[in-house]
């Protein structure tokens, strides 16, 4: 029987719109499903308040997607990166470095843009392709391979034949499960509180990390809101403090973040709703199957600690897309499906690895640790040569040298 599209994908969150996007572009014909219709309002009571720093060479894949002209316009740019050790007696900066893209590129080191803008952004542009087919409000629930096709069930009763499954369906991917492709998971009991807020002084495009105990406090520059300087916030902490930050009346919430920050900022407006996100680390024991690629938190899940989740992600589309291009024909099939896992797993499970390290540091709560760590940091990042290989790492090139 003929097939009815080159590729299905499964889950319509960033990711999984990106992947769309590309293949279609690519001219590939694409199904995309995914049961929550995409929010793509701030003000909507289920938007998506995170916000993703796309670092450098996320640009040239949202470029090749068509999609990178519709964001470059909503984008604030990352020049500068700080961290503050703040983990002694009381809260104030022991030791604080700057790291500024100019060392290693000439662009900045990235670009931060709200979570529900890209999804409006990439919806606008899938209706710009008639290679993609977009079924908002339904999910895949059944999947059946065989060496030449997949057979995807849909939860309004059709079934879809492709050649290539993406599964980009979450952290609980459906997809995977139906593949019996297993994972390993890390959980440290930790939350992710993440929002907005508005100070006085400007950012000046610094990108900014405090670590205390809990995890990190980071600022991330964002474009002015109301006239007023706007960042977002990510705030790391033990899960039972989080719930308790996310529920205390807003003054009190601005004192304690006015204290957790460190006063960097000044006093600290709270300019959105609280959303909270557990913190967990999760690697798939395989990147595919047959006929299926894994593609971001389906594949991966890090702690939002280094801008890493979704730029990884973007690492394995590129990954697959080089591959389907360079050999239309064999889309989907098990050569390409293999190299596909033995390009991308040994970089997925090193980088899993280096930030669950980061973000283990960062929790740290004994004093005497805590030392150790403000003075690792004042070594490690006094060294030029050292410098600018984690800032090289930190945009993803693979040649640090
Ligand atoms: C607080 C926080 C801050 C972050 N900041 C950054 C950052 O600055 N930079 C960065 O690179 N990354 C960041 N990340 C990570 C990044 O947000 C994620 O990597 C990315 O959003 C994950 O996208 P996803 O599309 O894989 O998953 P999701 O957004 O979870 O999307 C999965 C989609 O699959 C759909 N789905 C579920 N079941 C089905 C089904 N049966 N059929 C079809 N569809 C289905 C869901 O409805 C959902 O829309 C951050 C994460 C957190 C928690």
């Amino acid at each position: 029987m003929a097939i009815d599209h080159d590729i299905l994908i499964s889950g319509g969150g960033v990711a999984g719109l990106t992947a769309a996007a590309l293949f279609g572009t690519a001219g590939f014909s694409v199904l995309l499903c995914d049961p929550t219709p995409p929010v793509t309002s701030g003000d909507d009571e289920a938007a998506d308040l995170r916000t993703t720093a796309l670092l450098q060479p996320a640009r040239d894949l949202l470029e090749e997607s068509g999609l990178w002209s519709r964001l470059a316009p909503h984008a604030a740019p990352l020049q500068v990166m700080r961290i503050v050790d703040a983990g002694g007696e009381i809260a104030e900066p022991r030791v604080s470095r700057e790291f500024d893209a100019s060392e290693i590129t000439s662009g900045p080191f990235g670009w931060n843009l709200p979570n529900w803008l890209l999804r409006r952004e990439m919806v606008a542009r899938l209706s710009e392709l008639d290679t993609v087919t977009f079924r908002p409000g339904i999910a895949t629930t059944t999947l059946l391979t065989r060496e030449r096709e997949a057979i995807v069930g849909l939860d309004d009763g059709t079934r879809v034949r492709c050649r290539l499954v993406i599964a980009a369906d979450g952290r609980t991917s459906p997809m995977r499960e139906a593949a019996g492709i297993s994972v390993s998971t890390r959980r440290y009991g930790q939350k992710a509180l993440a929002f907005a807020v508005t100070h006085p002084p400007p950012h000046d495009n610094v990108s900014t990390e405090v670590h205390r105990t809990g995890g990190p406090f980071t600022l991330v520059p964002l474009p002015d809101r109301d006239g007023m300087p706007c960042s977002a916030v990510v705030w790391m902490e033990d899960g039972v403090e989080a719930l308790r930050l996310a529920t205390l009346p807003v003054p009190a919430f601005e004192s304690a973040m006015m204290e957790r920050s460190c006063g960097l900022f000044g006093p600290l407006t709270l300019a959105t709703r609280r959303t909270l996100w557990p913190i967990i680390t999760q690697v798939a024991e395989r990147m595919s199957g047959e006929r299926l690629a894994l593609i971001a938190e389906a594949a991966h899940v890090v702690p939002p600690i280094g801008a890493q989740g979704l730029n990884m992600s973007l690492g394995d589309l590129r990954a697959l897309r080089d591959l389907a291009v360079a050999r239309p024909e064999g889309l989907g099939d098990r050569q390409m499906m293999e190299t596909y896992h033995r390009s991308r797993h040994p970089e997925v499970k090193l980088r899993a690895a280096g930030i669950d390290a980061l973000n283990r540091a960062s929790q740290l709560s004994a004093r005497p640790l805590r030392d150790l760590r403000a003075a690792g940091l004042s070594a490690l990042y006094g060294a030029a040569p050292v410098r600018r290989m984690l800032m090289q790492m930190g945009l993803g090139a693979r040649d640090a040298s």
